[in-house]
């Protein structure tokens, strides 16, 4: 585990769907053991309740459109009051719109936290679509795989934990991708400028394979 200063690291990772975001947070976490906070997998929890939030919720992601900003922010404004957070925090897919950044800028500013930086790590429409529509993990422990680029070491076996069952997420289809695409340009994308203009964004080019992007998300936060 690396040493963090005694600030802790408090971290957004933004960028499309399907940059990595998900997996570079899992890979910092395990070397930080700082919390991984993914709204997307907060939702994906509610969606999964036979309630009736619960089948509100799964229609509107099966369709890649967003939750609303109010259900967000109080699941995160809950989240990070909890003290495992106190160390620090990697933002996996919050904020997502405007309205959801300058929450998040009056929610820290409350708790006297600084955002150590906003990491835009970025990846071309093209490889978007074929990373995400191969992409599948372990039912077990929740280990990320690709048809193509991260095959289990033993077909059908996950790496990590033995699990032979796997699933893929019901928005990971073509149609649906376009439509979080579309959202992530007019609702996320004007977030981008926004952290620049408040000196926190750093961007990652992430194309290259998990590890090497890895590697330069740590030397962009200072990680040996
Ligand atoms: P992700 O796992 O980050 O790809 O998120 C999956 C889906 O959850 C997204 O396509 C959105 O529909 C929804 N979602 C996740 N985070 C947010 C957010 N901050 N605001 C609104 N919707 C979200």
């Amino acid at each position: 585990m690396v040493k963090l200063n005694e600030n802790g690291l408090f971290v957004v990772f933004t960028g499309a769907p399907g940059c990595g975001k998900g997996t570079q947070a899992r890979i910092l976490k395990e070397k930080t053991h700082i919390c991984h906070l993914s709204t997307g997998e907060m939702l994906r929890e509610y969606a999964a309740k036979d309630t009736p939030l619960g089948r509100e919720l799964k229609a509107a992601l099966d369709r890649g459109e967003f939750a609303t900003d109010e259900m967000i922010i109080e699941m995160v404004k809950n989240r990070i009051s909890q003290d495992d957070c106190k160390r620090g925090f990697i933002l996996d897919g919050f904020p997502r719109t405007m309205p959801q950044a300058e929450i998040l800028e009056s929610m820290l500013a409350e708790k006297n936290i600084k955002l150590n930086c906003v990491l835009e790590i970025q990846v071309p429409d093209e490889i978007i679509m074929e990373r995400i529509l191969g992409r599948y993990s372990c039912m077990k422990c929740g280990a990320g795989y690709h048809d193509k680029f991260q095959k289990p070491k033993i077909y059908g076996v996950c790496d990590e934990c033995g699990g032979t069952e796997f699933s893929r997420r019901k928005d990971d289809n073509r149609a649906t991708v376009q439509n979080r695409l579309v959202n992530y340009r007019l609702l996320t994308y004007p977030t981008i400028p926004f952290f620049e203009s408040r000196g926190l964004l750093k961007t990652v080019d992430g194309t290259g394979t998990i590890e090497a992007v890895s590697k330069k998300i740590d030397s962009i936060l200072g990680i040996e």
